[in-house]
């Protein structure tokens, strides 16, 4: 490596320093910048691309369901969010308040949204007159301001952070049940089938639903250090908001009745639990489903083998083109093939073509995967197949590590000793029995900073309540005391 491809190049190791990794690789693949204020981050081109692709596939997946987007203020004035109590106490201490306009002081303070129900939830009462208004889904893409008292992290937890919210109102329990699940099963695809990370559906203990929730359900990722990621929730708020705000309509029978609401969000803190899954000491590693350049093309050429590799290799490129893939061909004269490949593995682009006068004269082409630079040679004629075969490998190979992990990392323990020394020698999942009291939780988080992130649900069917299944031990592995519930420990970001 030449002195200036290590200056570009990752220089912290994964296993060893995942924290300074982690920051390096967000910098040093053009992801995003620190922002002159504690717990921001300025977003860069190759960072906002992933975030165009999380939209893109979710926003597809919400219409295709019967949800609109719509877009609301960001500031919601305090007495809007003081008519549901828990909201305010749930997000009083992370509020960002707007007290002044210009150089006066306002009649009453504006809270940047921390979350939008308490702006929403009004329209949506008077946008609902009668049943069939309902159901009523509604989603904004947006960014809301939470003032993290915890350590900040691109991406993962930031101040400011780029989400979706999804809000809706039903006529029925079952129905808002029903939305809570198809809502999660999306979060579950997106993570499974886009970012290549297996996911635990699970939902929240009591004490850590969001505020004024009935029930937060979640999906839950394994990172490679050990820590659990909460990916994306997906709350049922019975009629908590909706008697708040008054969400009523008129049933088929004219009677006055109180809707039943949900919300649903996932944040770019996707785009971290996505660096940090594939990516290695190389930087960068991107399935296909989500790479903005699927496929670079490096030529390799002597001066008198220049026109020839230049034209096969753009031939090559117009044809992938052609096909759907996303293509880029570096022809860059001022930089060489080494220094070529290092950038583009830091950047974690899936697959790359390597084209030499060689490949020219064979009418074949080199292709590389960039997880495990596993090389292959094809036939030029049949490189359309070869590359969509190939990109579909690179994904595979990056999902059956995730899950691997993941498999290889839940396991049991049913007293505080050994779910302590679990999660201290292992890191992952510690699945135990629980007696339900957030006392036991505080016990294990006091000793390793590991808490309950998910207790299993039982096979949900679509329309009723996510019921946490009976325990094999019926004593709770912290306390001892009779238990009925199943919990998950992990430490998490
Ligand atoms: P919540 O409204 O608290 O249920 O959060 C919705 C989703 O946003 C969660 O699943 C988190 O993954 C994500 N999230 C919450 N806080 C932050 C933050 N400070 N930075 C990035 N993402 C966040």
């Amino acid at each position: 490596m030449s002195d200036e491809s290590q200056e570009l190049g990752i220089t912290e190791s994964k296993s060893h320093k995942p924290g300074d990794w982690y920051a390096e690789v967000v910098q040093k693949a053009g992801l995003a910048d620190y922002a002159p204020m504690g717990g921001f981050i300025v977003t860069k081109p190759r960072g906002y691309a992933l975030w165009e692709g999380i939209q893109d596939a979710l926003d597809s997946e919400f219409k295709a369901t019967g949800v609109d987007n719509v877009y609301f203020p960001m500031f919601i004035p305090e007495s809007f969010l003081e008519r549901e109590k828990d909201i305010v106490e749930g997000f009083d201490p992370e509020v960002a308040w707007v007290t002044h306009g210009g150089h006066d002081e306002l009649e009453e303070r504006l809270a940047v949204r921390p979350t939008s129900e308490s702006i929403i939830a009004p329209f949506m009462a008077d946008w609902t007159r009668s049943h069939r208004d309902l159901p009523l889904r509604l989603n904004q893409w947006c960014s809301v301001v939470r003032w993290e008292a915890t350590e900040t992290k691109p991406f993962f937890r930031t101040k400011e952070f780029m989400w979706q919210e999804g809000h809706t109102a039903h006529a029925s329990d079952e129905s808002a049940w029903e939305e809570v699940w198809t809502r999660l099963g999306q979060y579950e695809n997106l993570y499974e089938d886009v970012l290549a990370i297996p996911v635990l559906r699970g939902k929240k203990p009591e004490h850590d639903k969001f505020p004024g929730a009935d029930t937060t359900t979640t999906v839950e990722a394994l990172m490679p250090d050990g820590k659990s990621v909460q990916g994306a929730t997906s709350h049922n708020l019975g009629q908590s908001f909706a008697e708040a705000f008054d969400i009523t309509f008129a049933d088929e029978d004219e009677d006055e009745r109180t809707a039943y609401t949900t919300s649903w969000g996932l944040s770019w803190r996707a785009i971290g639990a996505l660096i940090m899954t594939h990516s290695d000491d190389q930087g960068l590693v991107l399935p296909p489903t989500i790479a903005p350049t699927q496929v670079v093309i490096v030529p390799i050429w002597q001066e008198d083998t220049k026109d020839d590799v230049l034209e096969y290799s753009a031939d090559i490129a117009d044809d992938l083109e052609a096909a759907g893939f996303s293509v880029e061909l570096d022809d860059r004269d001022e930089r060489n093939p080494g220094f070529k490949f290092n950038e583009h593995e830091l950047n974690g682009v899936p697959l790359r073509l390597e084209i030499g006068p060689y490949e020219v004269e064979d009418e074949e082409v080199t292709l590389v995967h960039r997880p495990d630079n596993e090389e292959s040679v094809e036939d030029r004629d049949e490189i359309v197949d070869a590359v969509d075969e190939h990109l579909d490998e690179v994904f595979d190979k990056l999902y059956d590590a995730a899950e691997t992990n993941l498999e290889e990392n839940v396991r049991e323990a049913y007293s505080p000793e050994e779910i302590l020394g679990t999660i201290g020698k292992h890191g992952g999942y510690v699945k135990t029995s629980w007696c339900g009291d957030e006392a036991c939780e505080e016990a294990i988080k006091e000793k390793i900073a590991a808490e309950i992130v998910m207790q299993p649900l039982e096979d949900e069917g679509g329309t009723t309540a996510g019921e946490v299944p009976e325990p094999d031990h019926d004593e709770c592995g912290v306390c001892g005391d009779p238990a009925d519930e199943i919990a998950y420990f992990a430490k998490s970001y």
